[in-house]
C-alpha cells in the first residue's frame, strides 16, 4: 500500500516521520508539493499515474476541492490526514480540542500551562507549536512517556479531515469572518468550526463574547456551554488576578479555566493558567525598566489586533501615568485612518517607525513623531517614559522593512529592554 503526502509543509514532515517509524519501507511513502524542490513530485497527475498511491494524506493548506484529489478519492482512494495519522497511536489519553477564529492558541497555551502543572508529560500542539505526528512518533519511539491530557489547536482546515478524531471536550473561541478565500461563505465556514462536535464525546465550551459564536450555537444543535469571566462558577478562583492583559485574554482564561474544571484538573492547574505570562509576541510581558513596564505585541499586523492591545494595556495603567504606543513598520494598506479614535486618550504618546512611519502618522491623523527604525524610537520611549509608564510595540505594520518577520522583531524589542 503505498501513502502519499500532499504538502510537505510541517505537518507533512511529520506525517512521513510517523510512517517511517511505524515500520513502512521507503517505496511506501511518496510525497507531492507543487512548491518544492525536495518533494518526489510537483506534478499530481505525474505523481497519481505513476505511483498510483492508495492513500493520500492531505496537509490542511492543501483544499480538498482541487479537483485532482477529488477524483481520486472517487476512484477509491482513502483520504486522511496527518490529524487522523496521529489518533491510531493513542490508547488512553483524554483529547481537549480547540478551535475559533481567533484566540486559539491563547487557550490551547493556557490550557497546556494548566495540564502540565499536573501532567507533566501533557502533550500541547496540533496547529500551534508541534505537530501532532510528533507526539505519536516519540511515543512509537519510547523517547516519550504517554500524555494523560493532550490539549489541540485544530483549524477549520484539519476540521475537514480528521477522521478517527475523538475528543473529550471541546472548545470554541470565536467565530468571525475568516477564510474566506477558501470557503462559500461565512456559514460554511462557521459550519466546518462546529464540526468540532461531531468529533466530541462532551461538552463543547463556547466564550460568550466570541463574536457570532453565540448567535451561531442558538440555531445549531450541539451540546453547548457557554463561558463568561463573571460566572459564578469561576468566582472563587479569582480569574481577576492573572497575568494576561485585556479583557479578551479574560475570556480566553474562562474558556480555558472552564474546560479545566469540567476536565476535573486539580487546584495548581488554576494557579498556573493565572501565572501564565502571555504567549510571545502577543501581548507579551518583556519586562520592566526602571519601573516601565515594555510589552511585546509584535504579532499585531492588523488594526483590530492593535486597538485591542492598546486598550488592554491602558486597562492596567494608573491614570498619571501614559502609553508609549510604537506603530509602523511596513504597510500593507492599512487603513490607518481606523485608529483616530485613540487621539481623545491623553495617555497616549504615539511614536512612529520604520518604512511606513510617515505614512501611519498622517494617515491615522494621530500626532507624534516619526522615527527611521524601530530602534530610534524605541530610545526616545526609553527616555521620555517614566515609572509606572508602559511602552508597547503593537505596530500594526508588517516587520520585513527591517526584520525577518515578526518574531524577529519581537525578539529585538526584548533584548533591547534586557541589554538597557
Ligand atoms: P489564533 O491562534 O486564533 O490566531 P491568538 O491566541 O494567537 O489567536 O491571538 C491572536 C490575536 O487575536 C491576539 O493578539 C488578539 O489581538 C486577538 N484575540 C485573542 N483572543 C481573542 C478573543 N478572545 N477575542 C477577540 N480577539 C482575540
Amino acid at each position: 500500500m503505498i501513502y502519499a503526502i500532499v504538502g510537505m509543509g510541517r505537518s507533512g514532515l511529520a506525517a512521513k516521520k510517523y510512517l517511517e517509524r511505524k515500520g513502512l519501507n521507503p517505496q511506501e511513502i511518496v510525497t507531492f508539493d507543487a512548491k518544492s524542490e525536495t518533494a518526489d513530485y510537483r506534478d499530481p497527475a505525474l505523481m497519481m499515474s505513476e505511483v498510483r498511491p492508495s492513500v493520500l494524506v492531505v496537509s490542511p493548506g492543501v483544499p480538498l476541492s482541487l479537483p485532482w484529489i477529488q477524483e481520486a478519492q472517487a476512484s477509491g482512494v482513502r483520504i486522511t490526514s496527518e490529524i487522523s495519522l496521529a489518533c491510531e497511536a493513542l490508547t488512553s489519553e483524554k483529547v481537549i480540542g480547540v478551535t475559533g477564529s481567533v484566540g486559539k492558541s491563547t487557550t490551547v497555551a493556557l490550557l497546556g500551562a494548566g495540564a502540565t502543572a499536573f501532567d507533566p508529560h501533557a502533550f500541547v500542539g496540533g496547529n500551534f507549536g508541534v505537530p501532532f505526528c510528533e507526539y505519536a512518533v516519540d511515543l512509537l519511539s519510547g523517547v516519550r512517556p504517554k500524555a494523560t491530557w493532550i490539549i489541540l489547536e485544530l483549524s477549520s482546515f484539519q476540521l475537514e479531515n480528521c477522521e478517527g478524531l475523538s475528543l473529550n471536550l471541546g472548545a470554541i473561541t470565536s467565530l468571525t469572518a475568516n477564510h474566506l478565500e477558501r470557503y462559500r461563505d461565512q456559514e460554511h465556514y462557521y459550519e466546518t468550526k462546529g464540526r468540532l462536535r461531531n468529533h466530541c464525546r462532551g461538552p463543547i465550551f463556547l466564550n460568550r463574547a466570541g463574536g457570532d459564536l453565540e448567535g451561531w450555537a442558538a440555531t445549531h444543535p450541539g451540546h453547548w456551554v457557554l463561558t463568561d469571566p463573571s460566572s459564578s462558577l469561576l468566582a472563587p478562583h479569582d480569574l481577576g488576578s492573572a497575568k494576561l492583559i485585556g479583557r479578551h485574554n479574560q475570556e480566553n482564561l474562562a474558556l480555558a479555566a472552564s474546560l479545566a474544571l469540567a476536565a476535573g484538573w486539580p487546584k495548581e492547574s488554576l494557579t498556573a493558567m493565572k501565572a501564565f505570562p502571555g504567549l510571545a509576541h502577543r501581548l507579551e510581558d518583556a519586562g520592566t525598566l526602571r519601573g516601565v513596564r515594555y510589552i511585546n505585541d509584535s504579532k499585531a499586523t492588523a488594526l483590530s489586533s492593535v486597538l485591542i492591545a492598546t486598550h488592554s494595556v491602558l486597562g492596567t495603567l494608573q491614570e498619571k501615568n501614559d502609553l508609549f504606543l510604537l506603530l509602523g513598520g511596513r504597510d500593507k494598506n492599512l487603513p490607518w485612518k481606523e485608529l483616530s479614535e485613540l487621539a481623545s486618550h491623553q495617555q497616549i504618546h504615539f511614536l512612529f517607525f520604520g518604512e511606513c512611519g510617515a505614512i501611519a502618522q498622517s494617515a491615522s491623523g494621530l500626532s507624534g513623531p516619526v522615527f527611521p527604525h524601530l530602534k530610534e524610537a524605541l530610545e526616545h520611549a526609553r527616555n521620555k517614559a517614566k515609572a509606572g509608564d508602559a511602552v508597547l510595540l503593537s505596530p500594526g505594520g508588517t516587520s520585513l522593512d527591517e526584520f525577518k518577520n515578526f518574531e524577529h522583531r519581537g525578539d529585538y524589542f526584548k533584548e533591547f529592554v534586557q541589554s538597557s
